[in-house]
């Protein structure tokens, strides 16, 4: 996007779990209609870092700033209204409801009648999920799932949508499509994005700007060929 104004940023934010420091002093930014990449090595602390920020784990140390506020006290729900979405590591559509039962779910509270029809119908022939409606959620494809996933995330009309791994365990072709799916939210409705994902081809494609954690900490940020380039990045995936 055009719009170059901070729609999140974290300042100086710390999570300790007991004695174990997840997230260390990590001040983290987001621009309104950018496609944001979050890579690093396994238990770097990406998704702790997402948690935070959507409010599913309170804050140790620091504050987080979203379109402006100090939402650092706001519930997860607070987070949701005024423009937060996430679709978490670990699936989370209920496999027994339909498609479109689960479709309903997050325009339930905010949308009534005609109105929530209406945005179920979009949601889902935007997911590629035409005809799907009555399907048993947990008869779809993994990656079917995973844009049923993103469909009810973005049904919210989030300002910035967090996808933790949306693509891990997906075809090649099944990644391409959801590639599509971000750069169409992100242009279309000027969504931003925040994208955990290792796969470097896929990150290439939708991001210009990638930040790398490391233990807990803001290791680098640069654009991809940057980050390709560095040996030191090469160095702590290899583990060093
Ligand atoms: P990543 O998503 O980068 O793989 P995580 O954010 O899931 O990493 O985890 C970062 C570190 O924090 C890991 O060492 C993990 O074991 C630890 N951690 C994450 N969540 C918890 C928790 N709820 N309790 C204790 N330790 C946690
Ligand atoms: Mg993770």
């Amino acid at each position: 996007g055009t719009n170059t104004e901070t729609l999140l940023q974290t300042d100086d934010v710390v999570k300790r779990f007991g004695g174990f420091t997840a997230t260390d002093h990590v001040d983290f930014g987001v621009k309104a209609g950018e496609i944001r990449c979050l890579i690093g090595p396994n238990g770097a602390g990406k998704s702790t870092l997402m948690k935070l920020i959507t409010g599913q784990h309170p804050v140790t140390e620091g504050s987080v700033y979203f379109n402006g506020s100090d939402i650092t006290d706001d519930d997860p729900h607070e987070r949701i209204d005024r423009g937060l979405s996430m679709k978490f590591q670990v699936p989370s559509v209920f496999e027994e409801l339909t498609v479109r039962e689960n479709a309903r779910l997050p325009v339930q509270r905010f949308a009534s009648g005609d109105d929530r029809r209406r945005r179920v119908d979009e949601s889902l022939s935007a997911a590629g999920l035409d005809g799907e409606g009555e399907t048993r959620a947990g008869d779809l494809s993994h990656g079917q799932q995973q844009q049923l996933e993103i469909a009810m995330a973005a049904s919210l009309e989030p300002d910035l949508l967090l996808l933790d791994e949306p693509v891990a365990g997906l075809s090649t072709a099944e990644r391409r499509a959801i590639a599509e799916r971000i750069e169409t939210l992100n242009e279309e409705r000027g969504i931003a994005f925040i994208v955990i994902e290792h796969d470097t081809d896929f990150v290439e494609r939708i991001s210009e700007q990638v930040t790398v954690l490391h233990q807990g900490s803001v290791f680098r940020e640069g654009t991809i060929d940057e980050i390709k380039a560095d040996p030191e990045v090469q160095r702590i995936y290899l583990g060093g």
